[in-house]
């Protein structure tokens, strides 16, 4: 199946009479027909739901279609995109570990490795993704245990070169993990360029209506856990009577122990309703993404010739420094997500914000819905001009999420508030 036919049909069959669309195990618990029956169960030789802290069926199903969209060998959903990261980070790192990680990436990530992690033991050196190989080698260290970035940096709208840092790390028997949230299977497939573990947050163009918060982890199965002497899957783990993952499970080592181990101590599954409408949203993704990247494209070249407008932020613009990588990674666009920067600043930008009539002021991306927002004006704050520049945000930088509306009705808006600015 091609990944539009597979966004609709992946993860449930229904057979002769059944419900067409996936429908909601609204349930906690399970009822078996034998004690040896669960017996399979809780020894992992069969598979099957025992509680649903660890697996649910309408969620099961959401899974199978990830893991089929990413191309990858199993996936596991998660309540949130931050839940997925810290369980993906968790699966494989211990306290004394390090991680290396491109710099541009999502705050929400920075704070994780560069304050919580280190909490826990974990340290993070912040690499420039667009360095040298030889550069990037550099922040390696003995300990260190993963490499990480995102296909499309937010909200920077950097393009990662996946195959060079996919190189660096295997240098290191390291595996790569990618954060594919902006970009989306529909538009890159971290894997066929040398990453062994994705993240999503769901949240974004996954979902695309703004109605649920999700996450989810996705296993390639490439990756080599014994020659990199990643223990935790290659020994016995006591937690859960002695099992080898590596040994039982093969290829699904790690996406397994995921589940039974960690989901199992964390909690963090998400709800059988969550999944559903996650996967309402799974089967439009392709027609919307197409969408979002070429209203986004026109948008952006509109924003290119007014006055008030001092630069704009798009990889496939002429004169973008990620041209090149767009080209390669990102042949069919580049998500709907474009920051620009207004002359005059902090204050003229807030003027534009406050004009807008279709556009939304909200603090998200990815939304069928255009949204915008004003970093130096909310998430940046607190900080003065100067602390907003080194952050490296211009204070008259708008983040602007295009939706699915006609692109007319979206250029109307915007030109319309720039005349107010
Ligand atoms: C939003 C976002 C996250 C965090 O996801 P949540 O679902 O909000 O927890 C992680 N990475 C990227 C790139 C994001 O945009």
């Amino acid at each position: 199946m091609r990944i539009e036919t597979q966004c609709l049909h992946e993860g449930y069959t229904p057979k002769n009479g059944e419900p067409t669309v996936l429908p909601i195990y609204q349930a906690t618990t399970y009822k078996y027909d034998s004690t040896a029956h669960v017996g399979k169960l809780f020894d992992l030789q069969e598979e099957g739901c025992t509680y649903s802290r660890m697996a649910n069926p309408t969620v099961q199903a959401v899974e199978k279609k990830i893991a089929a969209l990413e191309g990858g060998v199993g996936a596991l959903c998660t309540s949130s995109g931050q839940a997925a990261i810290l369980i993906a980070v968790l699966n494989i790192l211990n306290a004394g570990d390090h991680i290396v990680s491109a710099a541009a990436i999502y705050g929400g990530t920075v704070n994780l490795f560069a304050v919580t992690l280190k909490r826990l033991g974990i340290d993070c050196t912040f690499v420039d993704a667009d360095a040298s190989e030889e550069e990037i080698q550099k922040a390696f260290r003995p300990n260190t245990r993963l490499v990480y970035g995102e296909t499309i940096a937010n909200p920077a709208i950097a393009v990662l070169d996946i195959e060079k840092l996919a190189r660096v790390a295997h240098r290191n028997k390291v595996p790569l993990l990618v954060d594919n949230t902006f970009a989306t299977p529909i538009l890159c497939r971290p894997f066929e360029h040398g990453a062994d573990l994705i993240i999503h947050s769901t949240t974004k163009y996954m979902d695309g209506h703004s109605i649920q918060l999700g996450g989810v982890i996705v296993d390639s199965g490439n990756f080599d856990w014994a020659a990199g002497g990643y223990d935790c899957l290659t020994q016995p783990d006591p937690s859960y009577h002695g099992v080898t993952y590596t040994q039982q499970f093969g290829s699904s080592a790690y996406i397994t122990k995921a589940r039974v181990q960690l989901m199992r101590d964390f909690g963090a599954y998400p709800t059988a309703q969550d999944a559903f409408l996650l996967n309402l949203g799974l089967e439009t993704l392709p027609l919307r993404m197409e969408r979002h990247c070429r209203n986004a494209e026109a948008i952006a070249r509109f924003l290119t010739t007014c006055e008030k407008v001092e630069g704009v932020n798009y990889p496939t613009l002429e004169g973008n420094p990620y041209r090149e990588l767009a080209k390669k990674y990102l042949p069919k666009g580049c998500s709907g997500v474009i920051s620009f920067s207004l002359k005059g600043g902090r204050e003229q930008a807030a003027r534009f914000i406050d004009n807008l009539k279709l556009a939304m002021l909200a603090v998200h991306v990815a939304d069928a819905r255009t949204m915008v927002l004003h970093p130096a004006t909310t998430t940046h704050r607190q900080l003065t001009d100067e602390q907003i520049l080194a952050a490296g945000i211009t204070p008259g930088l708008v983040r602007l999420s295009v939706g699915l509306e006609h692109v007319d009705d979206i250029i109307a808006d915007l030109a319309q508030a720039l005349e107010k600015a």
